[in-house]
């Protein structure tokens, strides 16, 4: 993806007001950002491990979305350790479980919508093979590199489908 400049990051959310939008503690790291190896930018807020963000291009416009940890909802037992994003499995707490209000008016009505994706947010670098799980082996797929990418980049975009519906939530 292009480089961003803070201004643009923050002028990109769709489910939280200008105000929050505005407060969010961007990546401490982002002149050091590997944009070229990057197909979104996401990250944990660094003063709040229970939020994180997300920001790419959707629809041909620039898409920030707040996520958060949600706080008691019972782990399933069907909880997985994969990735709905870029597919890669993780031990313990490498998979996450994130919600994200959704836009509009049926996000200020309470709505979010649900994902389990890499904890860091770091799917284009496991794509890459840059950043490496805490498995040993990564779940061997016959699919090339730019194939695995076009597979996340259409997770992502289906994932901001879901916090674009207006409507009520969904399970996660
Ligand atoms: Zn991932």
């Amino acid at each position: 993806m292009e480089q961003l400049a803070e201004k643009e990051i923050r002028a990109s959310f769709v489910n939280c007001s200008k105000g929050e939008a505005g407060r969010i503690n961007l990546p401490r790291s982002l002149p050091e950002t590997p944009w070229d190896e990057l197909d979104f930018l996401g990250w944990r807020d660094p003063g709040a491990p229970d939020r994180s963000y997300l920001v790419t291009g959707y629809q041909g416009v620039l898409t920030g979305i707040t996520l958060r940890v949600p706080t008691g909802i019972r782990r399933s037992l069907t909880r997985t350790n994969i990735c709905s994003f870029c597919a890669t499995s993780h031990a313990g707490s490498g998979v996450a479980l994130l919600t994200a209000r959704k836009s509009g008016p049926a996000g200020r009505q309470g709505n979010s919508v649900g994902a389990y994706v890499c904890a860091d947010l770091a799917c284009s670098l496991y794509v890459r093979g840059r950043k490496k799980s805490q498995l040993i082996e990564r779940y061997v797929e016959n699919l090339t590199v730019e194939e695995q990418v076009e597979r996340m980049v259409a997770n992502v975009g289906l994932f901001l489908d879901r916090v674009h519906l207006q409507g009520e939530g969904e399970g996660y």
